[in-house]
């Protein structure tokens, strides 16, 4: 399954932060934690569809959906041209989807900044630079010896070598791989660079616990803001602090915590949902008696895909899919009455599924 890792300086709040999300994992009963890595961090995804769905079913059983966090860590600063706990960095990045990069928002005079001060972007840029840096590392090799060949005129090496080219350009000018723009064909290719900067990005910005309330008037926010937009990156403001506070509750008890601090919706679901969507990810349901049940699918999968999630026998022996869509469903009221109403479909193997779909698969044993 796909994941985000957490990056960011030391001390910014990463570890408290990925203390609330284990925190919150272990408060759910379907990740047993104990047989999980340290550095992952398993949450159910929040979606408020799964309790409706409930409701209406009234099943023995309901399991949402879960996504993993990883906590990544080694050396920030050198990481690109360091040995050991710096390449452990990368190394880290390398291995996952999309980076949550937690960045220092909060003032607060008793906790040290590495560099001196708070300056959220200079930390931004720190932190992209040995990307970056790396990334040239990663093509460089290939640059000079895709120069040759094109000059040699030898076949596609032109190709290769303007995407090379075109990336080199923007690493020396600590431009990221995700800010440039490629045909479909020239995205092929620098997928399988496998470049670190090419990855999704989050910005987490950490205010203190006095800030959440009114976080337009943070001006470290209004930098990170700034920053992500020319980036087409995505921003979330959270307090980590108050997200570990948060973590220890469930239920109700979580709800007024919410309702006291004035917010709809803690900062580590916004998190969740942001990464969800970052990842292209999205949801679709089953739901029977038995089971009400949330499944993780990558948006473009097609009926046969996304039942392979379940088991591969699904997708092996897939004949089609009932689906109706959630909307449909709930305004229907109950599943009888959906289909009375034809809003239940059969799809084939064709059919690309969509966020909110509620499937029974049939299938061939
Ligand atoms: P890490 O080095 O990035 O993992 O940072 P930590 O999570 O260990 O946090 C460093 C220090 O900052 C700790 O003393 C935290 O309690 C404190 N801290 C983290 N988040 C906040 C916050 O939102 N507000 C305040 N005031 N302190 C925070």
């Amino acid at each position: 399954s796909l994941t985000a890792g957490i990056v960011g300086l030391p001390n910014v709040g990463k570890s408290t932060l990925f203390n609330a999300i284990t925190q919150a994992g272990a408060l759910s009963a379907n990740y047993p934690f104990a047989t999980i890595d340290p550095n992952v961090g398993i949450v159910e995804v929040p979606d408020e569809r799964l309790h409706t769905l409930t409701e209406m079913v009234n099943p023995k059983k309901t399991v949402p959906t879960s996504f993993e966090f990883t906590d990544i860590a080694g050396i920030v600063e050198g990481a690109s041209k360091g040995e050991g706990l710096g390449n452990q960095f990368l190394s880290h990045i390398r291995q996952v989807d999309a980076i949550c990069h937690v960045v220092r928002c909060f003032s607060d005079d008793d906790i040290t900044h590495v560099s001196g001060k708070v300056d959220p972007i200079a930390d931004i840029e720190t932190i992209n630079l040995e990307l970056i840096l790396a990334d040239l590392e990663t093509i460089s090799k290939r640059y000079d010896k895709v120069e040759k060949l094109a000059k040699q005129k030898v076949k596609d090496a032109q190709f290769e070598y303007d995407i090379l080219t075109k990336l080199k350009n923007a690493f020396e000018n600590e431009q990221p791989a995700r800010t440039l723009e490629f045909s479909k064909e020239e995205e092929r290719y620098v997928k399988q660079l496998h470049l670190l900067t090419s990855k999704p990005i989050l910005y987490v910005a950490n205010v203190g616990e006095d800030e959440l309330l009114d976080v337009e008037s943070n001006d470290n926010v209004q930098k990170v803001k700034e920053y992500a937009e020319q980036e087409e990156a995505g921003v979330i403001v959270i307090c980590a602090k108050v997200e570990s506070e948060i973590a220890e509750l469930e239920g109700e008890e979580k709800e007024e915590f919410l309702n006291e601090l004035g917010i709809e919706e803690s900062g580590l679901d916004q998190l969740i949902k942001a990464s969800y969507n970052m990842l292209g990810l999205a949801t679709y349901f089953t739901a029977g008696e038995q089971e009400v049940r949330a499944w993780t699918f990558k948006k473009g999968m097609t009926a046969p895909q996304a039942a392979g999630i379940i088991h591969s026998d699904f997708e092996r022996g897939f004949i089609r899919a009932e689906t109706v869509s959630y909307e449909d469903l709930v305004e229907a009221g109950s599943m009888a009455k959906a289909r009375e109403n034809g809003k239940v479909r059969l799809e084939g193997k064709e059919y690309i599924v969509q966020d909110g779909d509620v499937i029974h698969f049939r299938f061939n044993v």
